[in-house]
């Protein structure tokens, strides 16, 4: 756990959230600041700040998410499909630097 990350702290449930699944492992939970009527990020609990930070042991875990967002975003009525956004670092948007894959959906996707 890094001890100044907002999304450690949520996954160590130290700051409330919206979960929308836990295991041992992962944690889901709603954007705070939803840019769809659904918006939810999956996380890993173990802080990871970025995807180009993650390395070959995390092969499994990260696998895990991305199987896990199908699933997920089913369960949280997006039957039509979904997009699924990684921002990596400052020059891809990235604001919160614990690896979180954003999962939304259910309004007119826009164009990428
Ligand atoms: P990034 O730009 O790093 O990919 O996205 C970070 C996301 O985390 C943003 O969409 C923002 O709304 C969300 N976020 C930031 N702080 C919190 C929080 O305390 N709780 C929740 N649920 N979401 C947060
Ligand atoms: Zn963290």
């Amino acid at each position: 756990m890094s001890s100044d990350c907002i999304f450690c702290k949520i996954a160590a449930g130290e700051i409330p959230c919206r979960k929308v699944y836990e295991d041992s492992d992962v944690l889901a939970f709603h954007d705070i600041h939803p840019v769809a009527p659904v918006h939810f990020m999956i996380i890993p609990k173990e802080h990871i700040a970025s995807l180009a930070d993650a390395h070959a042991r995390h092969e499994m875990l990260l696998g895990r998410i991305l199987m896990l967002a199908p699933t997920l975003a089913k369960e949280q009525g997006l039957t039509d499909g979904f997009r699924t956004v990684i921002n990596t670092g400052r020059g891809g948007g990235q604001e919160v630097f614990h690896l979180h894959v954003h999962v939304f959906g259910g309004g007119k996707p826009r164009p990428m």
